[in-house]
């Protein structure tokens, strides 16, 4: 039982960790089958043990989180998401549990477009608010941005008022027009054209958003009722009419046997598509029907969607190479014949680690099947045993960096293993490539392979080079492929860079496990590097989310010559060492607690939840062990008997407003 506890916690962190990855910061580290996978594996864990069901499980929720540099929307009616299947067996049963409460089923097929879900709302006919769907219930203000997108009606065909939804989208062939750009000009590339998406709708320059071609296919419309129509296909025709743009494939099912042949239509032929899909999306068509079947938190029980495999194609592996992270990690690599996957052709993929060859017993010159799934990185997945004829090479783990030839050191579960000098240059060179990436100090125009080139030219050899580099500026413009404009534009880009709040910093400084979430933790509770670096390994273990592992190195950091001196050194160059978001106040009874707000407020839920975090408390959905108050509001909900029965604190809100004073 132990073990299982352990488990789901361990589930619920990596998702956590996914999640917001995938939707708050639009750079996915793993693959949406392995995110599925993942997600399903706890969702079986919870049905077969309830009492280990997490009250702020991911299963229950919509995933995304909203960043703050957007006005955030609370949603009139809540922006879910959709359960899936994944074969036949499933969809079937999804057909049956409808049947059950005794409805004839009839469906509508739709293609699900691999985009962001937005919600636009019109009054008297004309377009006053585009948000993202966020967290479900508080969505991201990004109505300028959907301006641009020249799909969107801007005025309607009649004065209505009216609330849409749909998915905002780019194209394949502006993904690969805008990446080829960002090859040339030495920037990130995006990883699919969903995070492209995602990135570009989520910017605060709407000229970069119009700049990105997106396109915006609408789907739903809630409360098709109070325009008199009954079905979900009338809600379509009416929204065509509107002037929305309708996706034109999705087609009337009598049955679940019509939904299998349009799945298999569309496995087959989403390639021929002009855009990404990743699933088929069915919904029962009759709005009362829709009704009598309901809603779970998370998504309809009366639509789910249907989601594609993974992309597998088979090729020989050729030999397998090592990579040296910025850790020291040494990754093996498969070396394949090149082949052609969804579009692009794949000559690597990752083997992960030692294990993972050993378990799946790979061996070079073998018939391999190659997966790329959710267009991340592409993985040997499995061996075609039966094609093997004896000349096949067995796997050796190297002992020494390939990169220094310093000698390896496994990490504690033997798993991996890493390099452990410091000097070597391939982890050098990995340190300065995560240190200007977007999540870091965001320099522009700084490549990996211009890093790759300038630390071999001997121009930047360390992290504080990168603010030296002006010194050598003439030099660089005569560079092959350079010219002053470029060197100008990265110059700028560093001087920029010195202004950054202080979590970007930390996140570059690339300390083991602090992430892009863990470094806006620490630079929020100790505004300043100076404090943070003063801070006891107690008081660190004693923040959320911080635990003693991390705060063991973060000692460890601080604890190294070397780095002290980089520091000071950044200080020296002009670097900001602050945090710069909201400046909270400390309040002594709201910092540092979790709250969960139920029922109706006098000021709106949104402002409550400000003043809150001004004060430096933290606001969750809902109420679990860890919730230290419960703000109480006319008519609670069901929070409010679960906050009873945990025996937290309630405030109403006159007590807080007494706390505020
Ligand atoms: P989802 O993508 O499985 O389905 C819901 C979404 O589908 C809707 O919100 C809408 O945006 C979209 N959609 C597209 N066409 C539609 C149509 N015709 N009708 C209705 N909706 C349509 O759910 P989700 O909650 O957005 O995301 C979960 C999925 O995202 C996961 O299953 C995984 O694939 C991916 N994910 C990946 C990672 C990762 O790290 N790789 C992390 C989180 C989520």
């Amino acid at each position: 039982m132990q073990d299982i506890k352990a488990r789901i916690a361990e589930l619920i962190r990596i998702i956590n960790q996914d999640n917001y990855e995938y939707y708050t910061i639009d750079n996915p580290s793993v693959s949406d089958q392995e995110y599925d996978r993942l997600i399903q594996e706890l969702i079986k864990l919870e049905e077969k043990h309830p009492l280990l069901k997490h009250p702020d499980s991911p299963t229950i929720r919509v995933g995304g989180e909203v960043l703050t540099q957007f006005k955030k929307i609370e949603h009139q009616i809540s922006m879910l998401s959709l359960g899936n299947v994944f074969n036949e067996e499933q969809i079937k049963e999804f057909d049956e549990r409808i049947r059950k409460i005794g409805i004839m089923p009839h469906y509508i097929c739709e293609l699900k477009i691999d985009g962001l879900a937005v919600s636009l709302t019109y009054e008297n006919g004309k377009l006053i608010r585009g948000a993202t769907r966020g967290n479900g219930v508080v969505g991201e203000d990004i109505t300028n941005n959907v301006k641009t997108i020249k799909s969107i009606p801007l005025i309607l065909t009649e004065k209505v008022n009216v609330e849409v939804r749909g998915e905002i989208y780019m194209s394949k062939k502006t993904f690969a027009e805008i990446n080829s750009k960002r090859e040339k000009e030495g920037l990130e590339l995006f990883k699919n054209p969903r995070n492209a998406a995602a990135g570009s709708v989520r910017n605060l320059d709407s000229k970069i958003t119009a700049s990105r071609k997106l396109d915006a296919f609408i789907y739903h419309l809630p409360n098709p009722q109070n325009y008199g129509l009954k079905t979900h296909e009338e809600a379509l025709k009416y929204m065509r009419k509107l002037g929305f743009k309708i996706n034109p494939y999705i087609t009337y099912a009598n049955n679940i046997s019509d939904v299998l042949k349009f799945i298999t239509k569309w496995a087959e032929g989403r390639d021929d598509l002009p855009y990404e899909i990743d699933g088929i999306v069915i919904k029962l068509n009759n709005i009362k029907d829709q009704e009598k079947v309901g809603f779970t938190s998370k998504y309809p029980k009366w639509a789910t969607a249907y989601k594609f495999p993974a992309i597998e194609v088979v090729t020989r592996l050729k030999d397998i190479i090592f990579t040296v992270g910025r850790t020291g990690q040494i990754t093996p690599n498969a070396i394949l014949e090149p082949v052609l996957i969804s579009g692009s052709l794949v000559s690597r993929a990752t083997l992960h680690n030692e294990n993972y060859i050993k378990e799946k017993d790979i061996k070079i010159g073998d018939m391999v099947i190659v997966r790329k799934a959710g267009d991340v990185i592409p993985e040997v997945f499995r061996v075609d045993k039966t094609r093997r004829d004896g000349s096949e090479q067995k796997f050796v783990m190297i002992n020494k960096c390939p990169m220094c030839g310093s000698l390896l050191k496994p990490s504690a579960s033997k798993i991996d293993y890493f390099c452990t000098n410091n000097e070597c240059d391939a982890r050098k060179i990995e340190e300065l490539i995560h240190f200007v990436s977007k999540e870091a100090m965001d320099i522009e125009g700084l490549g990996d392979r211009i890093i790759e080139d300038f630390y071999n030219f001997g121009y930047i050899k360390k992290i504080t080079d990168i603010y030296k580099l002006t010194n050598y500026s003439e030099e660089l413009m005569e560079l092959e492929g350079f010219g002053s404009k470029k060197i100008n534009n990265i110059l700028d880009s560093i001087e920029n860079s010195k202004h950054n709040s202080l979590e970007k910093l930390l996140f570059g400084l690339g300390i083991k496990q602090v992430g892009q979430k863990n470094a806006k933790i620490l630079a929020k509770k100790y505004n300043d590097i100076n404090n943070l670096m003063q801070a006891t390994r107690e008081e660190l273990s004693l923040i959320p989310d911080i635990g003693p592992i991390i705060s063991n190195n973060i000692i460890d950091y601080f604890n190294k010559k070397e780095n002290l001196m980089l520091i000071n050194e950044l200080k020296e160059l002009g670097l900001n060492v602050n945090y710069l978001g909201s400046k909270t106040k400390e309040h002594p009874e709201i910092n540092n607690k979790k709250f969960v707000i139920t029922g109706t407020l006098k000021r709106s839920r949104e402002e409550t939840k400000n003043l809150i975090e001004l004060l430096g408390g933290i606001v969750t959905e809902s109420v679990s062990k860890k919730t230290d108050v419960l703000i109480l509001g006319d008519n609670p909900g069901i929070k409010y008997n679960k906050a009873l029965a945990l025996g937290i604190i309630i405030w109403t809100e006159e007590e807080l407003n007494k706390k505020l004073n």
